[in-house]
């Protein structure tokens, strides 16, 4: 279905017009007269499936112009990330009318959001904490928001936002619209539903094109982080089109580990993103990954989740995740758009339990690929590693030229040398002091 054919006014045309857009997606086709209509609706749906437009389509169409200070239409999402692309989205599409868009979120200078809310909005879309500190300086007043979205519940859940959440709904006048959305419908989801929705119609939609069709999967079977970091940089090395690859790691502190290590070989051409790092790096790091200047991103679920990154051309589970629905959103970032993308996944004895269930869930079967004869296994047991981790002691990486493909095999003895721990990794500890650490650094 077109867009032409919706009943929307020239100005959201043209605003659709000058994004590209003309085909509807089936979420889009199937939540418009649902939405129009003032019912609640609970949509069921990743990112990737253009839910964010098929909230925002009949939420503006529905919005009439107004000089009133407080907003009318609530949109809270889990993530900065997400409050930035939401009310981008929104300022994309209202380029032809007058309605007042802000955002908000956590870990900024609340003046200047206040300042902003002072001034007068149509739409507000932020993130739960930031929402309630808001109210509570008496800046915002919530009892004009006549719309409710409330976009990824599920992970809003996973975040803990649940008590702010309730906090919220109970400053929202009762009379009000509310749309949802999640990637799943967990038992948790179900309860916020039951909760503060009335009698809502769920529309479910599958992603466009399932993992098992576009996105071509392997894994390996890795004894411990440092063979895979060994495997890593293989792969890196000897596949020329990883050219924007997305590597997700179990923790922070994983994070900023494999970062460390891989910056050293890298430098500009890898990023690191997770929630303990600031707001102005964070969206640097999204920006760069996402033009394509930065070859490499290690993320956390938790920050990417939700991103629209396109075409991400491999998707790395250095870390397993421990549930088997959070392999198919990460793979999910690969393969969008008719592009088609690849998913490696290192799978350590520990994760062969979840390995087994993201093969039930996804209904396939991934056999192990042979570890590659270049690659070297540590000798390192797990044990260790978490000690080393809890230290946050760095092993250092060889240093190879990725771009080489002969670097990695001239490498391959100091990569010996590195991987056999105790005394050398004494030697480093004397030589270091003190753990280095790249949480703080701006860049
Ligand atoms: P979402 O699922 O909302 O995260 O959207 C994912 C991507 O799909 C965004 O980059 C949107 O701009 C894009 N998109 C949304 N609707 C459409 C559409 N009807 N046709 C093509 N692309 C779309």
């Amino acid at each position: 279905m077109k867009f032409t054919d919706f009943n929307l006014n020239t100005p959201l045309l043209n605003g659709l017009d000058d994004m590209g857009l003309s085909e509807a997606t089936p979420i889009q086709e199937e939540l418009f007269p649902v939405a129009m209509s003032g019912r609640d609706v609970v949509g069921i749906a990743q990112t990737g499936t253009g839910k964010t437009l098929s909230y925002i389509l009949p939420l503006l169409r529905n919005l009439k112009f107004s000089k009133q200070r407080h907003p009318r239409v609530l949109v809270l999402v889990p993530t900065r990330e997400l409050v930035e692309q939401v009310a981008n989205e929104f300022k994309k599409l209202t380029e032809y009318m007058n309605i007042r868009i802000g955002g908000v979120y956590g870990g900024t200078n609340i003046n200047t959001q206040k300042q902003l809310i002072y001034d007068g909005l149509d739409v507000l879309v932020a993130t739960p904490g930031r929402l309630v500190d808001l109210t509570l300086t008496g800046t915002l007043r919530l009892k004009t928001i006549q719309k409710l979205v409330i976009d990824e519940v599920d992970e809003m859940l996973n975040l803990g936002f649940k008590p702010q959440l309730q906090r919220i709904i109970d400053l929202l006048p009762e009379k009000r619209q509310n749309l949802m959305f999640s990637a799943t419908l967990t038992f948790d989801v179900e309860e916020i539903i039951n909760l503060f929705f009335y009698n809502p119609i769920k529309i479910e939609v599958a992603k466009s094109g399932t993992p098992v069709e576009k996105i071509f999967q392997s894994a390996y079977q890795v004894p411990n982080f440092y063979t895979k970091i060994n495997l890593l940089l293989y792969l890196l090395d000897v596949n020329s089109d990883m050219n924007k690859v997305l590597i997700f790691v179990k923790s922070r502190q994983m994070a900023d580990l494999l970062y460390s290590n891989l910056e050293e070989i890298f430098e500009e051409e890898v990023g690191v993103i997770h929630s303990n790092k600031s707001q102005n790096y964070r969206f640097r790091m999204v920006k760069e990954f996402t033009e394509g200047s930065q070859r490499i991103l290690i993320a956390t679920d938790l920050i990417a989740r939700g991103l629209d990154i396109s075409n991400v051309s491999h998707v790395i589970n250095y870390d397993m995740p421990d549930e088997a629905e959070a392999y198919m959103h990460r793979i999910g970032r690969t393969g969008r758009a008719e592009a088609e993308g690849s998913a490696i996944a290192f799978v350590t004895e520990e994760d062969n339990n979840v390995w087994l269930k993201i093969q039930k869930l996804m209904s396939t079967s991934i056999k192990f690929d042979q570890m590659p004869a270049d690659v070297e296994i540590s000798n390192l047991e797990i044990g260790e590693e978490i000690k080393e981790i809890a230290g946050k002691q760095l092993i250092k990486t060889p240093k190879i030229d990725a771009t080489r493909g002969a670097a990695f095999h001239e490498k391959k003895e100091k990569n010996k040398k590195e991987n056999q721990g105790g005394s050398y990794r004494r030697k480093l500890a004397a030589k270091y002091k003190k753990p280095k650490t790249r949480g703080q650094k701006r860049k």
